[in-house]
């Protein structure tokens, strides 16, 4: 609850005092009244914690903005506006009212004291959590009543080659918040309630504006005037973490760097929102002698000096299996040739993508006379130099 103490008469320091003549002060009376330096000593206790708080609002621009503004600032403001701002999005008012500044703000000087429910309340509040991010100030402060979509989880999955490319069925251990089993959600064990101890079961609170008095909705039970007995199990979260095993199916033709959604696999939401998505980045092993780029697969083949030359029929992997290619005389060292349709099957284009097969022409490993005497008679009826049109360049 706020406190109707003048915080910079606390501290002893000026309204226009710097963040550090602020701190400068409060480490001062902080070492002279801490309770460990006053045992027992009340009253230096009472300074000791008027102290703190004040440090903490002042210590604060946007709290000490606030106060010298309002002459109060409470940590106790809900996310939302009283009564219709529960619909959704209520708890972001940032977005809803962008141009909700305190240049634009009226006070509503008559009527105010008499409810917490009029227009002047929602800005008020509104302006709070405008400025605290939604004004979620801790664990119980999540009285927002708004269902929220669970958040979407990431997962990183390495799968094999061939994985990849027939698809595969994987089995992902996923840790995700579910819906509570024990409260279905709602974060309360249901029974009888306690009464509310900030508001004493009233629903209201009162908090001082300057001079002005001020009645709200009491933040702690939402207005109700008694708290929802914590559900045991998530402690009010409503949600549970578990390790669940998730299937899921990876296509055929998947590429590496993909990301494969799983709806409704992510963390639950909140109050019966929807859950998340699950969201799997793949990760493709390479395979030592495929090469794929895109939907083509590519591979550097080796053939003889007499293949090239002579020209054959030879035999190519595919990711089917063999396949027959047939390599032209007088292939060349880094031809390259295409088969079609013996790439990546496509299942967005419904079509399989090529491969091209890269040839390297081997020198013969010669050991033997008659290859070396073969070889000779090569040499007598090639006369072509190879290095010619380097040579004509240099
Ligand atoms: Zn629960
Ligand atoms: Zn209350």
């Amino acid at each position: 609850m706020a406190t109707k103490q003048d915080y910079y008469q606390t501290l002893g320091v000026s309204r226009d005092a710097k963040e550090d003549d602020i701190r400068k002060a409060y480490r001062k009376l902080a070492r002279k009244y801490h309770p460990d330096l006053n045992p027992g000593d009340k009253p230096a206790e009472e300074r000791f914690k008027n102290v703190q708080e004040a440090y903490d609002i002042l210590s604060d621009s946007k709290k000490r903005q606030v106060y010298d503004q309002f002459g109060v600032y409470s940590d106790h403001i809900p996310p939302g506006g009283p009564g219709g701002g529960s619909g959704p999005g209520a708890g972001q008012d940032s977005g809803r009212r962008p141009n909700m500044g305190f240049g634009g703000f009226e006070w509503p000087p008559e009527g105010a004291e008499d409810n917490g429910g009029g227009a002047g309340f929602g800005n008020f509040r509104d302006i709070f959590s405008t400025m605290f991010g939604g004004g979620r100030a801790g664990a119980q402060q999540q009285a927002s009543n708004v269902p929220e979509r669970g958040t979407d989880l990431e997962y990183g999955l390495n799968i094999g080659f061939w994985e990849s490319i027939r698809g595969t069925q994987v089995k992902l251990n996923i840790s995700r918040q579910e819906v509570c089993p024990t409260c279905g959600g709602s974060g309360s064990s249901g029974g009888t309630s306690e009464v509310c101890p900030e508001c004493d079961g009233t629903g209201k609170v009162t908090q001082m504006a300057g001079s002005m008095r001020f009645s709200l909705t009491c933040p702690r039970c939402d207005g109700k005037g008694r708290l929802k007995n914590v559900c045991p199990t998530c402690h009010g979260e409503g949600r549970v973490t578990k390790t669940e095993t998730v299937e899921t199916r990876i296509p055929p033709g998947v590429p590496s760097g993909s990301r494969l959604r799983v709806a409704g696999k992510g963390n639950a939401g909140i109050l019966g929102g929807p859950a998340g998505d699950l969201y799997i980045t793949v990760r493709v092993e390479p395979h030592p002698f495929f090469r794929r780029e895109g939907d083509t697969i590519e591979i550097v083949l080796p053939v003889t000096v007499s293949e090239a030359g002579l020209g054959a029929k030879i035999e190519v992997p595919t990711i089917d299996g063999r396949a027959l290619l047939k390599v032209p005389q007088g292939t060349q060292n880094g031809q390259r040739f295409r088969l079609r349709e013996k790439g990546v099957f496509n299942a967005r284009k419904n079509q399989r993508g090529d491969e091209i097969v890269e040839v390297v022409i081997q020198a013969p490993k010669v050991q033997d006379e008659r290859t070396k005497e073969l070889l000779r008679e090569l040499a007598k009826v090639s006369t072509e130099d190879p290095r010619q049109e380097i040579w004509s360049k240099v």
